[in-house]
């Protein structure tokens, strides 16, 4: 009987900071690591939305602006974060952009491949400097990061971003033995497509006129798992495993969230 108790909330307790976490995934996963006993700082270059987002995931939630490509305001992320709870637990650098690479390399625009790059892999590796600045006095923490099923795979005019992606992997890899002498975890995610906001504006470049719904039902057909689809929430359970001492001996691992896809391909 005992076994059958309340639902355990994983997170009890801990202190969140999600980067990017305005809206999509991040807004998911904050709402997720809340209703697991977490309380969560939500940074993000929005502030519009970001402080919204706050609002509706209640008072468990607080926003702080924040464009990781700077590393101050990533470095004031975390700082605001222990002013606020006394500690950091949970790092989740998901902050991100696409990019809508032209089909010709040829063309490839390098300042859209550096702006990719400072947020998608700079960004990342200032979220991982700074939150191990305070979690390595704690000797403990978790660190994710988001990475994708195009860092895997590469694609068709993917390369700036499918470049920014292995690079998260290859990131996690490397950060995790020096951060694991100090008992902290990283690992990473790789999604399948969901169709959120920074999808939707890459797809309507590549569709246009072809109208929200019909990209949505482009999306979902190209899964490899019939009768469901991938969505936030989705990323959100596999963040709140990674995130939880249910993973306590898990690390350096990139956690494919794919309903089979890379494998399929
Ligand atoms: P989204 O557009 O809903 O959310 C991205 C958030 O990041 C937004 O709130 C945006 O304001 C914020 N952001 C953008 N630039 C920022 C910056 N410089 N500093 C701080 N915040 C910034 O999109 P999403 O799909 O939830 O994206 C989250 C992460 O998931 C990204 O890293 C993305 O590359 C990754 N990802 C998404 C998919 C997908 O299909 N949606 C698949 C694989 C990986």
């Amino acid at each position: 009987r005992r076994f059958c108790s309340r639902p355990e909330r994983t997170l009890e307790g801990k202190i969140a900071l999600i980067t990017g976490a305005a809206s999509g995934i991040g807004k998911a996963t904050a709402a997720k690591f809340i209703a697991n006993g977490a309380k969560v700082v939500i940074a993000d270059v929005n502030h519009e939305l970001g402080q919204e987002a706050a609002e509706e995931l209640g008072p468990d939630a607080r926003f702080t602006p924040c464009d990781v490509s700077k590393e101050l305001d990533v470095s004031n992320a975390v700082d605001f974060t222990v002013s606020q709870h006394g500690r950091l637990d949970i790092m989740f650098n998901n902050a991100g952009i696409a990019c809508t690479t032209p089909a010709s390399i040829v063309d490839l625009d390098l300042d859209r491949f550096d702006r990719v790059m400072a947020i998608n892999v700079r960004g990342v590796v200032a979220g991982i400097k700074h939150a191990s600045r305070v979690m390595i006095p704690n000797r403990a923490g978790s660190i994710l990061c988001t990475a994708s099923v195009v860092g895997i795979l590469g694609g068709m005019a993917q390369l700036t971003y499918s470049l920014s992606k292995s690079s998260v992997i290859g990131i996690v890899r490397s950060a995790s033995p020096e951060l694991g002498r100090h008992g902290i975890r990283i690992n990473c995610i790789s999604p399948f497509a969901i169709p959120t906001r920074l999808v939707m504006d890459e797809m309507n470049h590549h569709y246009t006129g072809v109208g929200n719904q019909r990209i949505v039902d482009i999306i979902h057909g190209a899964g490899a798992l019939e009768g469901t689809s991938c969505e936030p929430i989705d990323i959100a359970n596999a963040a709140l495993y990674l995130a939880s001492d249910g993973a306590k001996y898990v690390s350096g691992h990139n956690l494919v969230v794919d309903g089979g896809f890379t494998v399929f391909k």
